[in-house]
């Protein structure tokens, strides 16, 4: 039998890829690199799918977005693991899992697309192309110069016309695309920014970690915002692990 070459050493950034669909149909020729990154990406979505993923708008998203071209080379054989990881300067690319579960808390009684989206912490990028898949415009901010840029060259491939990479203090919101159908934050800080929720539409939705309790005590947890004609309701949900809310630039 003809052995199959192992998965990372077959990665290419730059070579051009197969149709989703051909490697979705389980064509039997092979196609080389892409092939091998679309079955492992298939694997990652089916096993987010068994532990309870089933929106059909963020499984096709997932299995779209190839999460390897996010992370450095030296971890692209993690890159279909749900599992965080290192993008620089400190910060990490969300898991997967977490990825899906924030887009089902913010697509959750919307049918089809969202409207515009304001992400707060583009990072590497990744869940700002599984964002721009589900709504018709997303604004993503990154307060690292570094990671701004790094996102611009990971995305380059994917030319996501309906995806705005800004640069700034995303604590500030970004008054200029409001209002939002919904806002997602990637960093957790003490208390959700008044002008993100003065930014969100009537009929909004937010979906971001806040810091519960206070000292050695303190943890993260999920928090989904609704914003009413009568005001904001907020449910608290599980707990989470994402990087700090930071204000200013760096
Ligand atoms: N969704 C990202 C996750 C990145 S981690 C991904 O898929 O890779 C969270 C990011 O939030 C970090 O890059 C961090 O620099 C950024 N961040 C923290 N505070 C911020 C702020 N006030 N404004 C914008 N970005 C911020």
């Amino acid at each position: 039998m003809k052995e199959r070459p192992s998965f990372p050493a077959q990665l290419n950034r730059t070579s051009a890829r197969p149709k989703a669909q051909g490697a979705l149909a389980g064509k039997t020729v092979s196609h080389g690199i892409g092939l091998d990154s679309s079955a492992v990406r298939m694997n990652m979505v089916a096993r987010l799918s068994k532990q309870g993923v089933t929106d059909a708008r963020i499984v096709a998203a997932l299995q779209e977005i190839e999460r390897h071209r996010f992370v450095d080379s030296a971890l692209v054989n993690q890159a279909y693991e749900d599992t965080s990881l290192p993008i620089g300067l400190g910060q990490t690319i969300s898991k997967p899992s977490v990825v899906a579960r924030m887009a089902e808390l913010l697509c959750h009684g919307v049918s089809g697309k969202l409207g515009r989206v304001l992400e707060i912490g583009t990072g590497c990028g990744y869940q700002a192309a599984v964002l721009s898949r589900l709504a018709d415009e997303v604004y993503s901010i990154e307060r690292l110069r570094g990671l701004h840029e790094k996102a611009r060259e990971n995305l380059r491939h994917l030319r996501l016309a309906n995806l705005h990479l800004l640069f700034g203090d995303g604590m500030l919101g970004y008054a200029k695309g409001a209002p939002y159908a919904a806002i997602i934050a990637a960093a957790g800080g003490e208390a959700v920014p008044q002008a993100w929720i003065d930014q969100l539409a009537v009929g909004g939705r937010l979906v971001a970690p806040v810091v519960k309790g206070v000292g050695r005590g303190a943890q993260q947890a999920l928090l989904v915002l609704e914003k009413t004609e009568q005001g904001v309701r907020q449910s608290v949900l599980e707990s989470v692990h994402f990087v700090p809310l930071k204000s200013g630039v760096a």
